[in-house]
């Protein structure tokens, strides 16, 4: 699309023993863009992030993060670069408070002052998360905890934050709600955002770029604007509507 490459993703491809769970994926992720990758239950979504994190080593491929290989680095690595999961599930800590499951996302930064003002970001994009500052977050509901793990993953300085299925399990209130603050998350501070989503409506909606995954390979990518259009993608992904 022209811009300025942020993540660059080249014939990746991830094995489980002998099954190949990516089969050959191309995919780039420009600077301030948000990008949806849309695909049914086991296309290999989940795959990609944790490929692309250092959670699952790739067999095959190249990522390029800023210009830099990441394939190969461990999690804690690809993250110290600002390549951020979120993980499906949400992997909150219950019983540590909001606030401290908040601030495990900033432990490896030294910048104590500008951690502070993204902790004041974070409770303005949610604050929910402020009400709720020194409960534990097991208390919470899945659309706090949801946010609690944005929240954290933001604190951690993310260049690309990589959420993987921040829908599952909530109400289609709390979907809107998400997704409008990953869209002001954006707006204000530039960061890029790469989601995959089995809730292509929400995602193709708030998305700017988009990829369409089946069975371990890309078969659209487009503008979400342009994918929405689609015949055969509204058959398949938006009910035919
Ligand atoms: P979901 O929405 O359920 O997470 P997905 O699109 O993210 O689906 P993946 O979870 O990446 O898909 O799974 C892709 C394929 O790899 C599926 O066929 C799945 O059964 C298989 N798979 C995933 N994890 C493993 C594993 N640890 N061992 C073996 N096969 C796996």
């Amino acid at each position: 699309w022209g811009r300025n490459m942020l993540l660059d993703v080249q014939n990746l491809e991830t094995w489980y023993g002998p099954i190949a769970a990516m089969k050959g994926v191309n995919l780039t992720v420009a600077e301030g863009r948000i990008v949806a990758v849309l695909g049914a239950n086991g296309a290999g979504k989940t795959t990609l992030l944790n490929t692309l994190a250092g959670v699952i080593d790739p067999f095959k491929g190249q990522a390029l993060f800023l210009g830099q290989p990441v394939q190969g680095l461990d999690a804690d690595e690809v993250a110290r670069r600002g390549l951020v999961l979120v993980p499906e599930g949400r992997q909150i800590y219950p019983f540590l408070t909001v606030r401290d499951n908040l601030m495990m996302g900033a432990y490896a930064r030294r910048d104590r002052d500008a951690v502070a003002r993204d902790l004041e970001k974070v409770q303005a994009w949610f604050p929910r998360l402020k009400e709720r500052d020194s409960q534990h977050a097991g208390l919470l509901s899945g659309g706090e905890q949801q946010m609690v793990a944005i929240g954290r993953a933001y604190l951690s300085a993310p260049k690309l934050l990589m959420l993987d299925e921040p829908s599952l399990g909530l109400s289609p209130r709390l979907v809107q709600v998400i997704f409008t603050i990953i869209r002001r998350i954006r707006d204000e501070t530039g960061t890029a955002v790469l989601v995959v989503e089995q809730n292509a409506a929400v995602a193709l909606k708030h998305g700017d770029d988009g990829y369409i995954m089946e069975l371990g390979r890309i078969v659209a990518a487009d503008t979400c604007a342009e994918l929405s259009r689609k015949e055969d993608v509204r058959e398949a992904y938006l009910g035919g509507r």
